[in-house]
């Protein structure tokens, strides 16, 4: 019987996932290790297509060498080309993301042919063409006039407006903070760029997609967005969602729906108030005003708790503050009222400048909630980090609330039909109560797919006792020492791993002569 609609060729050239994963299915035929035949990724193919069908949770963990990531993409493709819905595949990191459009998806493509599936990152990552288009080159430094030919010519040929396209530019490049894509300054459908903006762009391709790759982040970013100013989102409707390294969901939807005050969205503030006005008699008023909210800010994150140095603490004693720095923190809202009322005047006869009236108001209402809130559903901290390009200590005010599982609750698993947790490591005494309960699932299917690996004959464990701290000058050749260590134990056998690349690499340096070592980043 030949086809004759999209849906009859999409079920006869997608196998079934039984198909597709059996033992002697297309995956156990496409060669290499990587591939062979696995019953706990058939097991969790079958159990994902089946909520997807059904329209009920599941939380699935799956030990290490499964396979998961197939496991999902598969039945969440097959299911999205046969009914037309489109379902969402959100991981923690980023390398993982990168691992799922980068390497699972062209593997399924050489087994399947071209498929719809797009990556998208949160809105910085893309070029806006407004900002590009406003910025002020007089005020640009040696280098910043540099980096801003590279994104000019660039910008001329990009189709995505992704900065990871420009290898040329710096990672720590000052310029793309301030014409990147993201929310506060966007006027949407009343900017000029609106039908060439990259933003745009790369909402018209998830929309065509049958799956689209985010990261957490993203999606409660995104979410949170929905919330006050739905036509800011960016992620298209879905289905479904998949997440991936669902051990992480917790921390990042509590970072996501906190708030938070910076000396860098003061700046931002500042810098697009200064450019935002257009005329010339006004603009000498506000630049004095925004000025006089500069200084008052430098005087408040000088007078905040803590030891100058990149640091975490608690910010404890916050009604002490308010009485002990009055005359400081009164000054910053003093400032910012009347920052706020020159703006809104102007806003009478340019429409324009409405989006810097609100977020004044947001920045004022926010502080005033960090400092002087008596609430105890979140908690309160205070920041200290070091720039991108380590010259400068920002400083934070940051509320993160306690319990995200209400929000998470209504916005998520009471809004999608399906959505999937999975990871390595989810369960608590072999079961899902404790995410659950922290995450507000109801009600979810359950299964746990033991790992491959027969961890008491294959693994080891060692914990070196002596050892100093990172920061410490000693800490190289201590961890070299028992690095090798490890290494003469395991015959070799072993898979070093590196949260920084520096030490990645002088670490391989030292070892590789001794023993045979593979090194591998970005
Ligand atoms: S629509 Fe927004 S992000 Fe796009 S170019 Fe315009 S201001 Fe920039």
């Amino acid at each position: 019987m030949k086809p004759d609609t999209p849906l009859e060729r999409t079920r006869m050239t997608m196998p079934s996932v039984g198909e597709f994963f059996s033992s002697t299915g297309i995956l156990a035929h496409a060669g290499g290790l990587r591939f062979e035949y696995r019953p706990g990724q058939l097991q969790m193919a079958l159990r994902i297509e089946k909520a997807l069908i059904e329209g009920t949770h599941l939380v699935v963990e799956a030990g290490t060498g499964t396979g998961k990531t197939l496991a999902y993409i598969y039945p969440a493709l097959r299911f999205s080309m046969i009914t037309g819905r489109r379902i969402i595949l959100s991981t923690g990191t980023k390398s993982l993301q990168e691992q799922l459009f980068y390497k699972d998806v062209p593997f399924l493509e050489s087994i399947l042919g071209p498929l719809n599936i797009c990556y998208m990152k949160g809105r910085s990552n893309y070029l806006c063409r407004q900002k590009l288009q406003d910025v002020p080159t007089a005020s640009l430094s040696g280098a910043e006039a540099l980096h801003f030919k590279i994104i000019q010519d660039w910008a001329e040929t990009t189709g995505t407006g992704d900065r990871a396209e420009i290898a040329a530019l710096p990672e720590k490049s000052t310029l793309w903070g301030r014409i990147d894509a993201r929310t506060d300054a966007c006027s949407g459908k009343d900017c000029a760029h609106f039908l060439d903006c990259c933003v745009s762009e790369m909402r018209r391709r998830a929309a065509e997609s049958n799956l689209v790759i985010i990261n957490h982040h993203l999606f409660f970013t995104d979410l949170e967005i929905k919330m006050k100013a739905p036509d800011a989102a960016i992620l298209p409707s879905a289905a479904a969602v998949v997440f991936d390294e669902a051990h992480e969901l917790e921390q990042i939807a509590s970072d996501c729906f906190g708030v938070a005050v910076s000396n860098r969205r003061v700046e931002d503030l500042v810098w697009d108030i200064r450019k935002g006005t257009s005329d010339a008699d006004r603009r000498a008023e506000v630049s004095k005003v925004a000025g006089t909210v500069v200084e008052r800010f430098a005087l408040f994150w000088a007078a905040m708790p803590g030891k100058k140095e990149p640091a975490r603490i608690v910010f404890d004693g916050r009604p002490e503050f308010v009485v002990e720095r009055n005359e400081i923190y009164s000054g910053v809202l003093t400032a910012l009222q009347l920052l706020h009322s020159v703006l809104k005047s102007i806003a009478l006869d340019d429409e324009s400048v409405s989006s810097l009236v609100q977020r004044t108001s947001h920045l004022f209402a926010e502080l005033r909630f960090l400092v002087e809130s008596t609430s105890d559903s979140a908690v309160f901290w205070i920041e200290r980090r070091m720039s991108g390009h380590g010259n400068t200590l920002n400083t934070f005010i940051q509320a993160t609330p306690i319990d995200v599982s209400e929000i998470l609750a209504v916005s998520v698993f009471e809004t999608y039909d399906t959505t999937i947790l999975t990871s390595a490591t989810l369960a608590v005494q072999k079961g899902f109560a404790h995410i659950r309960k922290a995450l507000g699932i109801a009600e979810a299917e359950e299964l746990i797919v033991p790992s491959l690996f027969d961890y008491p004959k294959q693994a080891i464990l060692y914990v070196p006792k002596d050892i100093p701290d990172p920061r410490d000058d000693g800490f190289f050749e201590s961890a070299k020492a028992h690095i090798a260590e490890v290494l003469r134990i395991c015959q070799g056998r072993a898979f070093c791993l590196f949260t920084s690349y520096d030490m990645m690499q002088k670490m391989h340096l030292k070892t590789s002569c001794r023993t045979r070592c593979f090194c591998m980043g970005p």
